[in-house]
């Protein structure tokens, strides 16, 4: 069996889920390029192809299984040309399911979990050995993130770096502790030096992700924690660094330090992805939340407070077991009162070893499709209202990614909307001044107004107050 040429070699990843995973999949090709690797964009060339998958719900580990039905023919009809294809599945699913994976595709190479992609080299060696499926799903005691190399410029002009992994939170509908493992937060030292390498590669705006990035407590070298308003603070110092964004965020844990970051910091866009799943107090304690419809109203307060024009975005799951028409009723009042300019909502999926999954009220498929429709009618009318509002503002935006037609770039707002613009792409990479003078479901359209480099757009944005982000 040969490799595509001498030396190079083929690698495709196919991401699911969240943006953890995308964050993973680009280290992965940074541990894998010294073997010779080099990505791919498509499986039927590769000489290694890894599905970094998502187990959060039912379907996105069903999804896993269908594409692996695909794959075997691409690895058959390249095993015929005298090729190779090693077929590996790494994430949150190969954490969950393991060996049940290789019984039901004993076609797949590798196996191995979110902790461990820092030894691929050992596994894919022991894969060309051919002694049979590796499997490696072990919560190694090292952190994986000491043995990674720096990374490559592939995080682009936006880019994501992990800081805090795992979760203690143990919600009964969910997976995470169970497949990324107890909570661990990467040291400040380690989080600047990999913030300052992706900004010297070109990134303009930096993503700082945690399962419950908020509750981020890094050690410093001569001694004790920071905590993430901290940290943003620091990083915000960086020459070149233009946006600060963070995500995934757990209310209980939103601190007075972070809430300031958001008045004081202006590189910290003013949006937030603010998860609080049910607005009935009596789901959110059978969920295991640490705070009530209450404590999420108080805080949202707080943070309009100390910044007014924050965005704020939300998950939630309908039909959690025992949810009746009342509580789902308190969600509806929650989303009306507060006004999400975008939100991810889901009906409950039962994930297996999870408390709520044994729970006897499990609520009839029909309901559940009945109120996650009526939920995100209220949803995409209001994202809608919002982006409505921003026809006639100047926003500016990071054009970060050629659009569908050609001539056309898009880029994100302050508020995370994507907004395209007509403009040749050697303005990829700029932050410009829109005028929006569209609105669509999910997005907006600008036209020019300015280029700006990145010192004006930090002056303009303290002085100007019709001109945000
Ligand atoms: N830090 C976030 C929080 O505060 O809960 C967790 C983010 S979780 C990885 C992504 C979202 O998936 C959750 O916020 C939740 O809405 C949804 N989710 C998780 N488990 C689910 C399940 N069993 N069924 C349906 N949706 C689920």
């Amino acid at each position: 069996m040969t490799a595509n040429t001498e030396g190079t070699k083929k690698l495709y990843i196919k991401s699911y889920g969240c943006q953890m995973n995308v964050y993973d999949a680009e280290r992965m090709s940074d541990v894998l390029k010294p073997l010779g690797y080099e990505m791919s964009e498509m499986p039927d060339d590769a000489d290694l192809v890894i599905l970094n998958t998502c187990h959060i719900r039912e379907k996105a580990a069903e999804k896993v299984y269908s594409e692996l039905g695909r794959l075997k023919f691409k690895k058959s009809d390249r095993k015929a040309a005298g090729k190779q294809m090693i077929l590996a599945v790494g994430g949150c699913v190969a954490q969950a399911e393991g060996e049940e994976i290789i019984r039901r595709a004993p076609y797949v190479d590798m196996v191995f979990g979110p902790q461990t992609y820092h030894k691929l080299p050992e596994m894919v060696a022991q894969a060309h050995r051919k002694t049979g499926s590796v499997l490696d799903t072990d919560f190694p005691t090292d952190s994986k993130f000491d043995h990674l190399p720096a990374p490559s410029a592939k995080g682009g002009y936006s880019a994501f770096l992990t800081v805090q992994e795992g979760c203690d939170k143990f919600c009964t509908f969910c997976v995470v502790p169970y497949t990324r493992g107890s909570e661990y937060s990467r040291p400040v030292e380690d989080v600047l030096s990999e913030a300052r390498c992706l900004v010297s590669t070109g990134a303009r705006e930096l993503t700082l992700l945690g399962q419950n990035v908020n509750n981020y407590h890094g050690l410093v070298k001569d001694g004790g924690e920071w905590g993430l308003g901290r940290l943003i603070k620091e990083v915000a110092e960086i020459e070149g660094l233009d946006r600060i964004r963070y995500t995934t965020s757990y209310p209980a844990e939103v601190d007075d330090a972070l809430i300031s970051a958001h008045r004081d910091i202006e590189a910290l866009m003013p949006f937030l992805h603010l998860p609080v799943q049910s607005g009935s107090d009596r789901i959110l304690q059978a969920m295991n939340r640490r705070h009530g419809a209450y404590e999420y109203r108080i805080l949202v307060n707080k943070l309009r407070k100390a910044r007014p024009d924050i965005a704020l975005s939300s998950d939630f799951i309908v039909g959690f077991p025992g949810e009746s028409d009342r509580d789902f009723q308190d969600t509806m009042d929650l989303v009306s009162e507060i006004e999400f300019v975008q939100a991810y909502s889901f009906k409950y999926s039962p994930r297996p070893g999870t408390p709520a999954a044994a729970h006897e009220l499990q609520v009839p498929e029909d309901v559940k499709s009945s109120r996650l429709a009526a939920l995100q009618d209220l949803l995409n009318s209001q994202q809608r209202a919002f982006n409505e509002s921003c026809v006639g503002r100047h926003l500016k935006v990071l054009l970060d990614r050629p659009g569908r037609k050609t001539g056309q770039l898009i880029g994100r707002s302050p508020y995370m909307q994507a907004v395209h613009v007509d403009l040749a792409p050697d303005n990829l990479g700029r932050i410009v001044e829109l005028e929006i003078v569209s609105a669509h479901g999910n997005s907006l359209g600008g036209r020019l107004l300015a280029v700006e480099d990145a010192a004006k757009y930090r002056q303009s944005n303290t002085t100007n107050t019709k001109v945000t982000g």
